[in-house]
């Protein structure tokens, strides 16, 4: 089976840098936020979305792996006979292009090959279908929503922005990316044609 990850709060913990930002520009607590999208009074959604994407990019090289994945990835890596990991982000890419890539550098060096692609979160499903990719790993729920019908499983991280929200059957709610890989490579090992729990 081919898996795909999304990037934000499922390689990078981007989520965290961004909130120490907002509580001290905002006094908001985006990691503690119940919905994806954050809300600042005053302020519109696009106002939010380029001041998201503006911290994220000027404290690029803050933000932190989430916890264990640059080796869980790299098992991954070897696990899948040293076939490419594939990564889908939102991020736009005009902007975010070259920063992902050096992060990814910073991180993996050489130890594994890569291919990131950039997509608008509502193209994302698109793309998925057309590197047939069966298992990807997602943090925000709309974009689980809509990618499940199109894969045999969605692994959506839990985080305080998804919780306590009806989930399609073949979602499939982990702790952290790593738990996720470790399901994976499990499902695989034991030659299921699906993952089932
Ligand atoms: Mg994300």
């Amino acid at each position: 089976m081919e898996i795909a990850f999304d990037i934000d709060d499922v390689i990078m913990q981007s989520r965290l840098l961004l909130s120490d930002h907002m509580k001290k520009d905002y006094g908001v607590d985006a990691f503690n936020f119940p919905k994806f999208e954050i809300e600042i009074n005053g302020l519109t959604k696009d106002d939010v979305y380029n001041y998201v994407n503006q911290v994220l990019y000027d404290y690029h090289d803050e933000i932190e792996p989430c916890k264990n994945i640059i080796e869980k990835i790299q098992e991954l890596y070897e696990f899948r006979f040293y076939n490419p990991i594939h990564f889908i982000t939102a991020r736009p890419e005009d902007k975010f292009r070259d920063i992902t890539e050096a992060w990814f550098n910073r991180y993996f060096g050489k130890s594994i090959k890569y291919e990131i692609e950039f997509r608008p979160f509502d193209k994302k499903v698109d793309l998925i279908k057309e590197r047939c990719i069966d298992v990807f790993v997602e943090d925000r729920l709309f974009n689980a929503k809509s990618i499940a019908p199109a894969v045999s499983a969605v692994f959506l991280v839990n985080y305080p922005w998804n919780l306590n929200k009806e989930t399609p059957w073949n979602i499939i709610r982990v702790e952290s990316t790593v738990e996720a890989i470790d399901k994976f490579m499990g499902a695989e090992s034991t030659n299921t044609a699906k993952i089932d729990f």
